[in-house]
């Protein structure tokens, strides 16, 4: 790959000193915000990452405080961004942080060592926060690379594109070059609809030459599995029966609205399965027969989930007379919520719930 010329470079960085979104992490760039930000940006863009990642901010102001508080806390305040595993992750690094350390290291070497944080994470600390001249090869400087150079983004391997982005750093620093091609890739170089016609780099671009830059970084069709769900809504009041998932389940150790999994086509077919595991949650639970009470919604939920494709069937059945739950089952307030974190996809169905 050939690298780019100083004209190329500081085209890019001013750019990205005009047009720089005013994120929080650009007005106070500290180790600990960029890591949360950064991990909240796997899951989403950047852009719809600030707002929770102010929240997160005012919740858990630094390490020490994340460290300190207990993991339900952490999983609460993650709701919503799916991916709990990296929610548990932060918080378990920022543990063994506190404890063995005392702060955050400073090397991307270093901070690759830690759970929950690979070689992207840490090169975008330790550049941002520290100035060390490491590339950030993510999803968006990838794409730029494999369009720069029109090469199938398949075929761009990281020991080829880190020389590229590092080559840079003669020019401006590490910092801005890094944050740089971040920002170019989540406003102008995205990965449907290039704005090749308003890029910075178009003029050392090969893919806009050639006038077809999407077709360098097209990727697979992603290959999801069907899943369809007959969720319980037991309601009580203003409260919802919930249960914790048990490990080794999908979203373990989240709460959950109780479900079975449906294997009926039907809807008349999939009532009767519904109503099967009525009386078995009825038992589980101690409560006293529902069936009376029972119906089911009109409207489904569908959601995507890492490989899964997700279809839910509410039902709602209201509860008489109650007996105390066992250990793994809470009444959830629907109007004051709670410290137990639910995943969004039935986060969903309560917000279905409101509408009835
Ligand atoms: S010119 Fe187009 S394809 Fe090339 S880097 Fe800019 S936006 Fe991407």
């Amino acid at each position: 790959m050939k690298t780019l010329p100083a004209a190329a470079v500081h085209a890019l960085v001013d750019w990205f000193e005009k047009n720089a979104k005013p994120y929080l992490f650009r007005r106070e760039p500290s180790a600990y915000s960029i890591w949360i930000l950064e991990v909240m940006a796997q899951q989403t863009q950047i852009a719809r990452a600030e707002e929770r990642h102010r929240r997160w901010l005012e919740r858990f102001p630094d390490i020490r405080a994340l460290a300190a508080a207990p993991v339900e806390s952490v999983l609460k305040e993650w709701e919503g961004l799916g991916y709990y595993a990296r929610a548990r992750n932060i918080h378990r690094t920022a543990r063994l942080v506190v404890e063995e350390r005392g702060a955050m290291p400073e090397t991307a070497r270093e901070l690759e060592s830690l759970p929950g944080i690979g070689s992207y994470i840490a090169a975008s600390i330790a550049s941002i926060a520290h100035g060390e001249a490491v590339a950030a090869i993510d999803a968006n400087a990838r794409r730029i690379l494999a369009r720069l150079c029109a090469s199938p983004l398949s075929a761009l391997r990281d020991e080829e594109a880190r020389p590229y982005i590092e080559d840079m750093f003669r020019y401006r620093s590490a910092a801005r070059v890094n944050e740089a091609l971040m920002e170019l890739g989540e406003q102008i170089c995205r990965r449907q609809n290039p704005a090749c016609a308003i890029c910075p780099l178009a003029p050392w671009c090969r893919a806009a030459r050639a006038g077809d830059a999407e077709s360098y970084t097209r990727l697979a069709a992603k290959q999801y599995q069907k899943l369809d769900l007959l969720v319980y809504c037991v309601l009580r009041e203003n409260e919802i029966l919930a249960e914790k998932v048990p490990g080794g389940e999908l979203w373990a150790g989240l709460w959950r609205l109780p479900y079975i999994y449906a294997s009926a086509a039907s809807a008349d077919a999939r009532n009767a399965e519904a109503l099967g595991g009525f009386a078995a949650l009825q038992a589980r639970a101690g409560l006293d027969d529902l069936s009376d009470s029972i119906r089911a919604l009109e409207q489904r939920v569908r959601h995507s989930h890492t490989k899964y494709r997700i279809t839910m069937y509410p039902f709602m059945a209201a509860a008489g007379q109650t007996r105390p739950l066992p250990e793994n089952m809470a009444w959830h307030n629907l109007c004051t919520g709670s410290e137990r974190a639910f995943p969004s996809a039935f986060l969903k169905v309560m917000a279905l719930l409101s509408q009835e």
